[in-house]
């Protein structure tokens, strides 16, 4: 405690008071002091009105100026109150960095109050919600995500355990989009919701399964012939004329090639998809060009004609096995949607800096709908004549990897009736 202000002041009475006293007489000298007295209780009611006046104004005012025992008042209630800033300013710091961390989640989080109404909410709640937080703060969730098992989900977050199960849920507000909400109670009665985008899980799932659906139904009829064949042959084959078991053995190895073939191309898919990248291989291309020609022109057995222009660079970097499996497909492909009598032409230049395999042809051509799909595993313009010539659907879809993993893209231009021409360009990285 400091008693420096009263004894201060009582010293300055006693001071002027006692000399007084034997020089002026007792009243003269009580009057002296008294005189004192009301001034020095005048200078401390300044003083208080000085320290109201300042109390008052914002935080951060400056400090009234004043010495002694007010001075150092004023000063201690100067650092009670700059610490007291600093407390809520670091308070403040670290609600805001929570804020920006909740904000930042890649989960989209909602807090409901009690009754269900929307209290905070993050961006990527927003967005997988379909909400926008400046309008529906203070709205019923239930009445923005309306979809029935999400109110059936709401209300069960009021209870405990197995209840409360995760929901998935298509919401109407953002279509197309598959969301998985997770309830987690949280102060006072509240609800916390997280919300995460299984969309793109929900789109693999959905390509696994029509790939297995795909793969059985390719693989059913082949076998169903073979299977028809050899239930026959067993049940005995003496009465059958021998040219007929000949055409039924012929249609049943048929049919387990195109078996062979399929398993071979989905084999080399899931080599290309699960694969380390390709070897980097100087491969010599007018090597590989004269092997996919040779090929070209066995396939057509002379039912085309077979032209090679070749001026690009003499080597491609990458798989030599992998980029001869991609040549002799788009060659293959022109072979089989060709026509007896139409022209096939590989060729290989230089394209902006890289270099660029295209293979054209004079055939059927494909409609534009169809381009951009060509590449899916499986989608054929025409099943039946795909199977016809002996194609499994996969084709350009072992292409399409093989480029990708060599950074190279694929450009389809055709025009139905006239034929189409699969350009492969390489960046400049690749060629030497
Ligand atoms: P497929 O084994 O059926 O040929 P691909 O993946 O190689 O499978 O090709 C997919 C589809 O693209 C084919 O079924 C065919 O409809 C079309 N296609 C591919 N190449 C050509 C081409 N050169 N001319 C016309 N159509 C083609």
């Amino acid at each position: 405690m400091n008693h420096g202000g009263p004894l201060k002041a009582g010293a300055w009475l006693a001071a002027i008071g006692l000399p007084a006293w034997f020089l002026v007489g007792p009243l003269a000298a009580l009057l002296a002091v008294g005189a004192l007295a009301l001034l020095l209780l005048a200078r401390h009611e300044r003083q208080i009105a000085r320290l109201t006046e300042w109390a008052e104004q914002p935080l951060g005012a400056p400090l009234p100026e004043a010495g002694g025992a007010w001075g150092r008042a004023f000063m201690a209630l100067h650092r009670r109150a700059r610490q007291a800033a600093q407390q809520r300013a670091e308070l403040q710091e670290m609600m805001e960095r929570f804020r920006l961390a909740a904000e930042a989640l890649p989960e989209g989080v909602v807090i409901l109050d009690p009754g269900g109404t929307i209290e905070w909410i993050n961006p990527r709640a927003e967005l997988l919600l379909g909400l926008d937080g400046k309008r529906d703060i203070g709205m019923p969730v239930a009445h923005l995500v309306r979809e029935p098992e999400f109110i059936e989900f709401l209300r069960r977050q009021k209870q405990a355990g197995e209840a409360r199960a995760p929901l998935t849920v298509r919401p109407l507000r953002s279509p197309g989009r598959v969301l998985h909400i997770r309830g987690a109670p949280f102060s006072a009665g509240r609800t916390l919701l997280l919300v995460e985008d299984l969309t793109q899980l929900d789109r693999l799932e959905t390509v696994r399964r029509d790939f297995v659906a795909n793969v059985s139904h390719e693989m059913r009829t082949p076998l169903t012939v073979v299977l028809g064949f050899l239930e026959t042959a067993r049940d005995g084959v003496a009465d059958t004329p021998p040219e007929e078991v000949a055409h039924y053995l012929d249609l049943a190895l048929d049919h387990a090639r195109r078996m062979q073939r399929l398993i071979e191309d989905l084999l080399t898919l899931s080599t290309l998809e699960t694969d380390a990248p390709p070897q980097e291989e100087a491969v010599d291309v007018e090597a590989l060009l004269a092997a996919v020609r040779e090929e070209t022109v066995a396939l057509s057995g002379g039912r085309h004609e077979v032209l090679l222009e070749s001026s690009g660079p003499a080597v491609l970097f990458g798989s030599s096995r992998e980029l001869h499996s991609a040549f002799s497909n788009l060659a293959s492909n022109a072979v089989r949607y060709t026509p007896s009598g139409g022209r096939i032409t590989l060729r290989w230049h230089a394209q902006d800096g890289g270099a660029a395999f295209e293979v054209a042809d004079t055939g059927i051509g494909i409609d534009s709908r169809h381009i951009p799909r060509l590449t899916e595993r499986f989608y054929r313009v025409d099943r039946g004549r795909s199977r016809d010539c002996g194609g499994t659907g996969l084709g350009l879809a072992i292409v399409k990897h093989v480029l990708e993993r060599h950074q190279a893209t694929l450009a389809i231009r055709s025009k139905l009736g006239s034929g189409s021409t699969f350009a492969a360009s390489f960046p400049a990285k690749r060629v030497g």
